[in-house]
Formats: C-alpha cells, sequence, structure tokens
C-alpha cells in the first residue's frame, strides 16, 4: 500500500489511525454483527456513538453548557441559509468579506434582509484581513458574520473582530479544532467537516442557546430550524450517521494527541517550516500579509502559470499530490490540516528546495 501525501483543501486527509480502526470495524462493529452504515440511528449502538463524539468535542473545545451542539447535513453552504433564517429578528445583517465563502454566505443573507458589508478584503484580492477593532457596526444589525479561515487564499483572523455587543457568527470549516478558540466570544460557529475533521457529508454547528427559538423568519423549512434538531438532538431524521462516527474518532484522536493546545504547537511547527522556506526562496512566494497567514492553507506562486503546472505535475509524480491552487486564484496551495504529518510538510518542502534548484 502507498498512501501519498494528500495537500487537499477538502475533503482532506485523515488520520490514517483512524481509517485502520475504521476498516477494522467496517463488517462487525464492537461484535454488534454489523457495520455502522448499517444499524439503525435509533440504536443504542449509535446512540452511544453520537453522544461520545459531542461529549468529546465538548471537551476538546471546552464547550460551555449553554451552547448546544448540532450534527446536521447540507454542508457548511446549507447553513448559509439557515443562519438569516433562524438569527435575522430585524432583518439586518452585518458581514465581513474576506473571500469567497464569506462572499457566498453574504449573497444568501441578502435574499432574507438587509445585510451592509462592514469590511473587505477584496481590494487586494482577500490578501489580508481587515482591521476589525472599529468597524461601523449596524445599531440594529442580528449578528456579524466572519469566515474565520480562507480555505481559498489562506488567510485567518488572529484576533475577534470588535462586534460592539452583538452576536458574532463564524464559519470555522477550514481551521477548527487546528488550535484552541474561546466558544464564548462567538454566538454561533459551525463547520463542515470535509477538512479538518471528518468526511462530507457532516456540518456542525454550536450555538449559543439562547438564539436556537421558534421565532425564525416565516418560511423556514423544518430542517433549517435549529431549533428541530436541537429538541431531538440532532435525530429529528436520520443523520449522516458513518459520517459522525468517523469524527467521533476524529475527536478521540485529536485528545490522544493532547488535546488543541498540542495541535496548535504543531500546526505552528508544520505551517513554519513552510513559510520559512517562502520568505528566503527566490522562486516561489507566499500570496498574503505575513501576519494573517493560515496555519491550514497555504498559498503560493512561482508567478509563471507553466512552471506552476510543472511543478504540481511533478510533485505528484513524487506523491505530493493535490497542490494545485484554488482554480480561481491559480498557482498553489498546500493545505497541512491536523492529519497531514510533519513528515509530509517537509518532504514538500525538500522538493520545492530541489525544483528551486533544477529550475533558476
Ligand atoms: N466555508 C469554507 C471556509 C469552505 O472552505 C467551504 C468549502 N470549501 C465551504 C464553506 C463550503 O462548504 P460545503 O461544501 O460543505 O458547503
Amino acid at each position: 500500500m502507498a498512501r501519498v501525501y494528500n495537500f487537499s483543501a477538502g475533503p482532506a486527509v485523515l488520520p490514517e489511525e483512524v481509517l485502520k480502526e475504521a476498516a477494522d470495524e467496517m463488517l462487525d462493529y464492537r461484535g454488534c454483527g454489523m457495520s455502522v452504515m448499517e444499524m439503525s440511528h435509533r440504536s443504542q449502538m449509535f446512540a452511544d456513538i453520537i453522544e461520545t463524539a459531542e461529549a468529546d468535542l465538548r471537551e476538546l473545545m471546552n464547550i460551555p453548557d449553554n451552547y448546544k451542539v448540532l450534527f446536521l447535513q447540507g454542508g457548511a453552504s446549507q447553513q448559509f441559509s439557515a443562519i438569516p433564517m433562524n438569527l435575522m429578528k430585524n432583518k439586518v445583517a452585518d458581514y465581513i468579506i474576506t473571500g469567497q465563502w464569506a462572499k457566498k454566505a453574504c449573497q444568501e443573507a441578502q435574499r432574507y434582509g438587509k445585510v451592509n458589508i462592514i469590511a473587505s478584503s477584496e481590494d487586494k484580492t482577500y490578501t489580508y484581513i481587515p482591521d476589525c477593532s472599529d468597524l461601523p457596526i449596524s445599531e440594529d444589525a442580528d449578528y456579524v458574520y466572519v469566515c474565520w479561515n480562507n480555505t481559498i487564499y489562506g488567510t485567518k483572523y488572529n484576533k475577534v473582530p470588535n462586534t460592539k455587543g452583538k452576536i458574532l457568527v463564524a464559519d470555522m470549516s477550514s481551521s477548527i479544532l487546528s488550535e484552541p478558540v474561546n466558544v464564548e466570544d462567538f454566538g454561533v460557529i459551525y463547520f463542515g467537516v470535509q477538512k479538518n475533521v471528518g468526511p462530507a457529508g457532516v456540518v456542525i454547528c454550536i450555538i449559543r442557546e439562547d438564539l436556537i427559538t421558534d421565532d425564525v423568519l416565516p418560511g423556514t423549512p423544518t430542517m433549517l430550524k435549529w431549533k428541530t434538531q436541537a429538541d431531538a438532538n440532532s435525530l429529528y431524521n436520520t443523520p449522516p450517521c458513518y459520517g459522525i462516527y468517523i469524527c467521533g474518532k476524529v475527536f478521540q484522536w485529536l485528545k490522544k494527541q493532547g488535546g488543541l493546545e498540542a495541535m496548535k504547537q504543531r500546526n505552528e511547527e508544520k505551517a513554519k517550516l513552510l513559510y520559512d522556506f517562502l520568505d528566503q526562496s527566490e522562486l516561489f512566494k507566499g500570496t498574503v500579509e505575513k501576519k494573517d497567514r493560515s496555519l491550514m492553507n497555504v498559498p503560493f506562486v512561482t508567478g509563471d502559470k507553466d512552471l506552476d503546472a510543472k511543478f504540481v505535475a511533478e510533485a505528484k509524480a513524487e506523491g505530493l499530490e493535490n497542490l494545485k491552487g484554488h482554480r480561481t486564484v491559480g498557482g498553489m496551495r498546500a493545505s497541512i490540516y491536523n492529519a497531514m504529518p510533519k513528515a509530509g510538510v517537509e518532504k514538500l518542502v525538500a522538493f520545492m528546495k530541489k525544483f528551486e534548484e533544477e529550475n533558476k
């Protein structure tokens, strides 16, 4: 078996231990004679799986008791609609635009109410995070929305925006569990799991209890009302059982690694290897402002499209896969999520050095 180093932005690399464990349990989960894919979501076996997953996530993130954890479907994109539907009481929201995912969420919210763009880094192709210390927050805003880590552009907030008392909603799809965050700074944290946690098909929402109400926009589908799933402990309908099971295994793996402080340290070490190389390279260049660099997604370019393509092809031949940048920005992007071993980043940097020597 030859596993590659997979730098995909998502779906992305998962811990090998988790995959092996899942393989071992595939035909007969803990003596029950069937796989997790085949068991009833109403069974005690599955109740144990989802309850343990939630408890482990709560422990890892230190989630306070007054926050609900919902395991949902529809991807992060479905929450682009659910958020305004559940939160727009005044039908006003403030969005900070730091990339395509924030922009898409903003466009969706515009279907439901008045949306103010209170900051944006579009002027410099999203290569930085705007100063969010004194924003023109709307007096009647129901919430302020951010995309915490920008998967495509490779930027991340390092400071919680000053929302002047308004509820902060954050899409943390591409940085969740990569380092600790203070959950209480947010009204809603949500993430599609297919980058740093598990297989595509699960989106997890961590929502302050008082924001989960029956007072939603008229016409909100039952399935998009957070209260529906909160009242049913995420089992209103059949949940993505197998995906939740894998997420649970990744949470246990993270606990074994030492939790989020340990992951932060490891992620900083991995990212530093790559950024330090980029900073001295005469061929490759990082594309974002240093102060706003993501620990998870590292975009870089040579400045020459053909050379970029050559790099991606030769890297692939070396077992370094999925390094092509997002189709809207070109160049390269290395996604180095929790499950990417340091050896993978070391191999990438060694290959970049060699490529630079050969293509100067
Ligand atoms: N938000 C961010 C930050 C993302 O990176 C992505 C996916 N690449 C999305 C939202 C959309 O996620 P989904 O495909 O689960 O709807």
